[in-house]
């Protein structure tokens, strides 16, 4: 029909993360408030902040669909391949955590049984706190006082900034709106007529319109579908 079509990508997806280090045994664990940085192909970054659910394929929730959203063309044209950096206590700057660890050294306590005081405040997942330590190859029966401040350190480290690989989306169909579509310099965005072609209207998704989580798609598409269909009424009138 001569539109130019922006290549439809989907969007608003889950993030697959292989299972190294036993991820998949966190599922359904969630963090109310987690800033989650991805870094796409050609160093393209993105950042959001909220809460966050880890999955048995990968992560979801709100911060993670809110990046996809942002970072779905980037990741599209990199086969959804990235890396996500998450800060799993971002109310705590690093410094205050690692000090306030290697404090937790004085302490009989076994580690796994003890989360740091900061940590306890946000409700942090006891499983999570002890999956950043095995990630460190801390044994289950250590004691803080047994722990070396190098591998203390990586673990306040780690809680700050978990990297993790992507390495795919969540199942196909099962995202939530394409990106990409009719481009809107061919359209009269008051009426949606086509520029192109007399008596053609665009409404809804085929337009390149898309938006986060929160409403924003139905939105579009049923303000886009009243404007052409009030448009529509008065040509015909
Ligand atoms: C699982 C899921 C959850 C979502 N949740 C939200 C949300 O919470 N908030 C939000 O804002 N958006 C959400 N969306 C996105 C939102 O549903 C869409 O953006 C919106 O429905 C687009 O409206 P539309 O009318 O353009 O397209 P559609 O709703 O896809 O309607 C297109 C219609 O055209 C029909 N059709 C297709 N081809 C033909 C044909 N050749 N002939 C005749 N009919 C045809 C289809 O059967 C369909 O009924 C969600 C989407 C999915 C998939």
């Amino acid at each position: 029909m001569g539109h130019t079509i922006v290549d439809p990508k989907p969007s608003l997806f889950t993030f697959k993360i292989p299972d190294n280090g036993n991820w998949k045994a966190l599922a359904g664990i969630s963090l109310q408030d987690c800033c989650c940085v991805l870094t796409a192909g050609g160093g393209a970054k993105f950042e959001q902040r909220g809460p966050m659910l880890i999955t048995h394929w990968g992560v979801s929730g709100p911060a993670i669909l809110k990046l996809s959203a942002w970072a779905a063309r980037a990741l599209g044209s990199n086969s959804y391949t990235a890396e996500l950096n998450l800060d799993l206590c971002p109310q705590v700057p690093v410094e205050e955590l690692t000090s306030e660890i290697l404090r937790m050294k004085k302490l009989k306590n076994k580690a796994f049984s003890s989360l740091p005081l900061s940590m306890k405040e946000t409700s942090f997942p006891r499983r999570l706190w002890g999956y950043l330590l095995s990630r460190q190859k801390i044994p289950e029966d250590a004691r803080f006082s047994e722990l070396k401040d190098k591998t203390l350190r990586k673990v306040a480290l780690d809680c700050k900034r978990l990297a993790l690989p992507v390495q795919g989306k969540g199942p196909f169909k099962e995202e939530f709106v394409t990106s990409g579509g009719v481009d809107l310099r061919e359209v009269d965005l008051k009426t949606m007529r086509s520029k192109k072609i007399n008596g053609l209207y665009f409404g809804g998704e085929v337009l390149n319109i898309d938006g986060e989580t929160g409403g924003f798609n139905f939105q579009s598409a049923w303000t886009s579908g009243f404007l052409a269909g009030k448009d529509l009424a008065k040509r015909v009138s």
